[in-house]
């Protein structure tokens, strides 16, 4: 944007009037205005973003936290400009505090228009990062949003060379994963079992399959599928009982609860170990396994590598014969369930929708879905209904024999 880029692919001075307006919380008002061409040799991120959207909330304070690590380890070289979509001037000046870095003017509707035109600002949170003195070819980037959230400081300067550089690191840490460098680091080698919250050494699960449970009190569906998954722990231990191995398996809580109280609630209600609350490996294990919901269940094998990152995905599909989920036990239980699909009637009333649903699979119109009895994941075999895309585990079908279902 601001930057007279040596080809001239764009210059601001067509985009964005001369003037930012800096963050005045702490400024007199005089003081408030940066000339564009201030930024000239600088990194720049263009943030689009709103304070009445959650999403982008979340994100800015991820922002705010790495724009304030790198201004401190590589002084001006990086800059970020709100471009806002906030309704009024007042949203725009609280959310805009909050924020130490420049703005638009709320009142420039026309730069902000023609920036959002230019970059073809789809869905925000939106942070497009601009490399000085760059030809065409890497001189925009335009996934500063995912780029942030999974390398944070690290990413910076934000360049193709830095995010191969991070990639292949990434690679390597995960080829020498295991259970002791997740879990522990300087100062903690232990992980926690209540109801005394007492502590057990990490290294004390190595050669067990680990689930690492990411989840939270305050999100709904994790409050749900604690539920399902303490009952299939019970199972998956019983079973393994029968053959003295009841220990091969544990669960790790990794909580983004809120706060001690909150944590200490949830973790009471469940039977395996769990991370300290507020623990950072907590937020390092997410970014390095790239959670993007919970809750998600991520199975390491007795090695510490990692299995697979659809632990939940597999519980609700085979509930406790997911285990020990590898692929190949994977495999055979797709296979199974190819066989009983066989038996399955093609066609099925369900008692929890008023149309008939018809038996599809991956290959004849199905693949992966949310069905509408249990709300969870699923995929391969399901019930749909065609006309209103109501799709259900074959599982959860309640059959209705007569039929008392009307179409009115
Ligand atoms: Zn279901
Ligand atoms: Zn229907």
């Amino acid at each position: 944007m601001v930057i007279e880029y040596q080809e001239g692919i764009f210059s601001t001075r067509q985009e964005v009037k001369e003037v930012l307006q800096e963050n005045t919380k702490n400024k007199e008002d005089r003081e408030s205005e940066v000339k564009v061409a201030d930024l000239e040799g600088k990194v720049i991120g263009l943030y689009f973003s709103a304070n009445w959207y959650l999403p982008c909330r979340n994100f800015n304070e991820i922002l705010v936290n790495v724009y304030d690590q790198i201004k401190t380890s590589t002084g001006s070289q990086f800059e970020v400009v709100f471009v806002s979509s906030d309704e009024d001037l007042n949203a725009f000046n609280s959310y805009h505090s909050l924020m130490p870095w420049l703005a638009i003017p709320f009142s420039d509707l026309e730069s902000k228009k023609s920036l959002n035109r230019r970059f073809d600002v789809e869905g925000i949170p939106c942070l497009i990062i601009l490399q000085p003195n760059k030809t065409k070819d890497g001189a925009e980037f335009r996934d500063g949003v995912d780029v942030i959230y999974r390398y944070g400081v690290s990413a910076f300067p934000f360049t193709e060379e830095r995010l191969q550089e991070l990639k292949r690191e990434e690679k390597e840490r995960y080829e020498s994963q295991t259970l002791v460098n997740l879990l522990t680091n300087r100062d903690r080698d232990f992980l926690l079992r209540h109801p005394t919250l007492k502590q057990v050494p990490v290294n004390s699960l190595t050669g067990k399959t680990v689930g690492l449970y990411f989840t939270a009190q305050w999100c709904l569906p994790g409050v749900k599928f604690t539920l399902k998954l303490i009952s299939i722990y019970h199972k998956i231990k019983e079973a393994l009982l029968a053959e003295n191995k009841d220990d091969d398996f544990e669960i790790v809580l990794v909580s983004s609860d809120r706060d001690q109280t909150e944590f200490d609630s949830h973790f009471n209600t469940m039977p395996w170990l769990a991370l300290p609350f507020d623990d950072l490996i907590a937020k390092t294990l997410t970014k390095y396994f790239d959670i993007q919901g919970i809750p998600s269940l991520v199975i390491l094998d007795p090695d510490g590598k990692t299995v697979t990152k659809q632990g939940r995905n597999l519980i609700n599909l085979y509930q406790e014969n997911a285990y020990p989920f590898t692929e190949a036990k994977v495999e055979l239980l797709e296979k199974l369930m190819d066989e009983e699909a066989k038996n399955l009637p093609p066609v099925e009333r369900h008692a929890g929708h008023r149309h008939e649903v018809t038996l599809v699979s991956e290959g004849s119109g199905g693949g992966p879905f949310i069905c509408c009895d249990c709300d969870e994941q699923g995929s391969g075999w399901a019930y749909q209904c065609i006309e209103c895309g109501y799709e259900v585990h074959p599982k959860c079908v309640r059959a209705v024999e007569n039929d008392p279902i009307t179409d009115a």
